[in-house]
């Protein structure tokens, strides 16, 4: 490695022994350049394997939130961020005993961990999948039901209310750099800071591949939660797959979705959400959408 000064800067320099993969990216907080080299190129051709079978032996679950960050509050005081983690905790014994697939929890405990720290411990763990997980709230309490949202461009994002909830998701983020986020904001879409952040970051990715794969397994995890919940929760309202611009998506280096298990905002949804048989209704969704995702589904 080589530093030389240079008129208008200091060029740095990689000498590398062979023509290996790498990827250059830069993440804010503190400001780093982060420079990934590999042997295997990092987005692999899953679809090449024999029986259309994808391969999936690595899962990052992230629990929404933690520590200081709560994330949303339901009417009787349920905090979203200890639901997510107890869907975490079901998840992650499930995928290793039923299909054999290892899990890293991007928090194991109440503790904050900034977003971009999420992504970087999936990246580093080689996940093969990441799914985000948090509980929806809306200013309306009556809103409920399930939603999943996979990672789109901020220019891309498809409704208002995608860009509130992203927004949202985002808010812990925007709060600590001390940018003002209200409700209906989209951080990436008003803050062109943060839009440059999200953009530099997806500039570096097989946007389109990637995209499409995170859209496919966010609409395999909603079909699956639906199913899940049917039987016992015949009124769940299906809130469909939606693109948004969410920071804890765009670091990731393999297909991502974030899914929204229910609106803590809403009494009955908050009543289902504190109970383990809702919680447990989430996680095997959970497992059966990865599981659908591995067999090419
Ligand atoms: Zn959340």
């Amino acid at each position: 490695m080589r530093v030389g000064a240079q008129p208008k800067g200091t060029r740095v320099v990689l000498d590398l022994a062979a023509d290996l993969y790498r990827r250059i990216f830069y993440l804010p907080e503190p400001f780093r350049i982060v420079i990934d080299v590999s042997t295997r190129p990092p987005l692999r051709d899953d679809k090449a394997e024999a029986g259309g079978k994808r391969e999936v032996r690595r899962v990052a679950i992230d629990p929404g939130h933690g520590g200081n960050d709560t994330g949303a509050v339901g009417p009787t005081g349920l905090k979203e961020k200890d639901v997510t983690l107890d869907v975490a905790h079901r998840v992650a014994p499930l995928l290793a005993r039923e299909l054999k697939i290892e899990t890293l929890l991007t928090r194991d405990s109440d503790v904050y961990v900034p977003l971009e720290l999420r992504t970087a411990r999936a990246n580093a763990f080689h996940a093969d999948l990441f799914v985000s997980i948090h509980c929806n709230a809306s200013d309306n309490g009556r809103a409920r039901g399930v939603q999943t949202f996979s990672l789109a461009a901020p220019h891309d994002a498809e409704s208002t209310s995608s860009s509130e909830t992203a927004a949202r998701e985002n808010a812990a983020r925007a709060a600590r750099t001390g940018r003002d986020v209200g409700d209906g904001q989209d951080a990436s879409a008003d803050d062109p800071e943060a839009r440059r952040e999200v953009a530099a970051i997806l500039s570096n990715l097989n946007v389109g591949d990637m995209a499409a794969r995170s859209r496919h397994f966010a609409e395999l995890l909603q079909r699956a939660s639906l199913a899940s919940l049917a039987p016992r929760y015949p009124d769940t309202k299906d809130q469909g797959v939606k693109g948004a611009g969410f920071f804890v998506l765009a670091g990731a280096d393999m297909p991502a979705a974030l899914f929204e298990t229910a609106f803590i905002s809403n009494p009955e949804d908050e009543a289902r959400l504190a109970t383990a048989d809702f919680r447990q209704k989430m996680a095997d969704a959970i497992v059966n959408a990865i599981r659908a995702y591995r067999e090419g589904k």
